[in-house]
């Protein structure tokens, strides 16, 4: 994995069970770091989706899905919000993590997942005054 220049902790959310939060200031439009694991392809992504909760798992392309599931990464833990601090890129087959304002610890990293398999039915609990309600 690729050294990052921030410092992050993982600890419990009051979004959804662990959040990823910053320990150190991320200017506005940095690269905050990388989601790592392995390729699998989409068909299996969406198996292993119906089966879970919470997900880590990235579609990439119509054939590629990038999954965390078994990777310790802590950008696994990025909570969706629907008024996020960072977004997400994909770039060919990686997935990167990117602020999307100034952040300043203790904030929590939030990015928004856009559409997810849970198809709009999963109760969005970001707490955000610009919640959508689902996501
Ligand atoms: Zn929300």
């Amino acid at each position: 994995m690729a050294p990052t220049l921030y410092k992050f902790k993982v600890k419990i959310s009051k979004i959804d069970g662990k959040g990823l939060f910053a320990c150190s200031p991320i200017a506005a439009r940095k690269k905050i770091g990388e989601l790592s694991g392995k390729i699998i392809t989409v068909a299996a992504a969406r198996r292993m989706t119906k089966k879970m909760k919470r997900i880590a798992i990235v579609e990439l392309d119509d054939k590629h899905a990038l999954s965390a599931v078994d990777t310790e990464t802590p950008f696994k833990y990025i909570n969706h919000s629907c008024r996020p601090n960072t977004y997400m890129r994909v770039i060919q087959k990686r997935v990167e993590f990117y602020a999307l304002r100034e952040i300043f610890p203790p904030e929590e990293l939030t990015c928004n997942y856009g559409e997810t398999h849970h198809d709009g039915q999963l109760k969005c609990n970001c707490k955000s005054p610009f919640c959508k309600g689902y996501l």
